[in-house]
């Protein structure tokens, strides 16, 4: 589900729920009272159609004002104070007070107070809303002449049908702008629990949750695992700060990335350790990588030169995950006994 031009009235990513949910309730405020107004100049009721065109009109400037020129959370509160002492009590009076169609939106208006307001804004709102409710429930209960309508049965039935329809399309818009946002914070949370806030390559456990769906799945068992460390990490974050450092790691995984294919991914396995798995490859290739990344990463523009030390693993069908790992664990420290600035195969 995702509506282009529902994105563009009442905003994408860039605005906030709340919002969001302001802008649906201006909108179908607006949608409300014109419909209502039409319905009233058909039936001659000028009075009341004049009145409802005029609270159209306002909730179209409310939206087109804080789409375009500002939106504060204090417009949007006072645009629902508005709503609760002044323009409920007027319609609610005009359209025949319980026994019209106004009571109809209230449950709507609940959900707009209850989820896009907060704190103090909240239980305000909540607050006045019930009082004004309360008083007008017994105004009409002393007073009923003063809330008398004239409409004839179809005319009670045409406008109820078409305050549903407003209803229903109102519903249908929050539950979008509710679904959306929700979808959003879902992805944005898988992302940080699957990738490392740095790098953003994967972090440790996913990169070997999807190391396990590779032994799994693939038919072609020609897998590799390669494990590498960054040569004396320590010293250049000593030396040259730890931001300096960090370009250092983003540099040679954005060197790895360059080099892998698709089927394969790096993880980020710790500190300045990493892990890359290969898919599909044979011997050769996994060579000719070792050779390519061992220069690039060489020759990578820092105060003193770069280099890192590796070890591969060859999977075998005897193996189990921590095998694979292991073997390339122990060739790297072999490496880095030895001499360091190598990958050994
Ligand atoms: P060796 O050649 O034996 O690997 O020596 P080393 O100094 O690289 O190894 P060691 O494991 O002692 O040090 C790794 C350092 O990496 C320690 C830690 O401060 C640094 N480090 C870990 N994560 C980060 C990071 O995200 N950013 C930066 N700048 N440094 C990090
Ligand atoms: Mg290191």
């Amino acid at each position: 589900m995702n509506h282009k031009f529902l994105d563009l009235i009442f905003g994408g990513e860039e605005n906030s729920l709340e919002q969001k949910i302001f802008y649906v309730s201006c909108l179908t405020g607006t949608l409300a009272c014109l419909q209502g107004s039409f319905m009233n100049f058909l039936r001659f009721n000028t009075e009341f159609g004049f009145i409802l065109f005029f609270i159209g009109i306002c909730y179209l400037i409310f939206y087109l004002f804080t789409k375009f020129v500002d939106y504060t959370k204090n417009i949007h509160f006072l645009v629902y104070i508005i709503t609760i002492i002044n323009f409920y009590p007027i319609i609610w009076i005009l359209d025949g007070g319980i026994l019209g169609t106004v009571p109809y939106h209230f449950p709507v208006f609940i959900v707009y107070l209850f989820l896009s307001l907060d704190g103090n804004r909240k239980k305000v709102a909540f607050l006045s809303f019930f009082i004004m409710i309360t008083f007008l429930i017994f105004l009409q209960y002393f007073n009923p002449n003063m809330f008398h309508r004239e409409q004839n049965i179809h005319e009670k039935i045409l406008s109820v049908y078409s305050q549903i329809l407003t209803i229903f399309l109102s519903l249908y818009f929050l539950m979008y702008i509710y679904f959306q946002e929700l979808k959003s914070k879902k992805e944005s949370l898988e992302k940080l629990a699957k990738n490392d806030p740095l790098t953003r390559i994967f972090n440790r456990n996913h990169f070997f949750e999807k190391v396990e769906f590779c032994l799994k799945n693939t038919f072609d068992k020609n897998m590799y695992l390669m494990m590498f460390d960054i040569d004396d990490f320590k010293n250049l974050n000593d030396k040259y700060g730890h931001l300096e450092g960090d370009k250092v790691i983003l540099k040679v995984v954005e060197i790895i990335k360059n080099n892998i294919s698709e089927d394969d991914f790096i993880g980020r396995y710790g500190g300045d350790e990493f892990v890359v798995f290969f898919n599909n490859k044979n011997d050769d290739y996994i060579r000719e990588f070792c050779f390519k990344i061992k220069n690039s990463i060489q020759s990578i523009n820092f105060f003193e030169s770069i280099s890192m030390s590796g070890g591969i693993s060859k999977y075998d069908k005897n193996f189990d995950m921590d095998t694979f790992i292991k073997i390339a664990d122990d060739k790297m420290y072999e490496v880095k006994r030895s001499g360091k600035g190598k990958v050994c195969f």
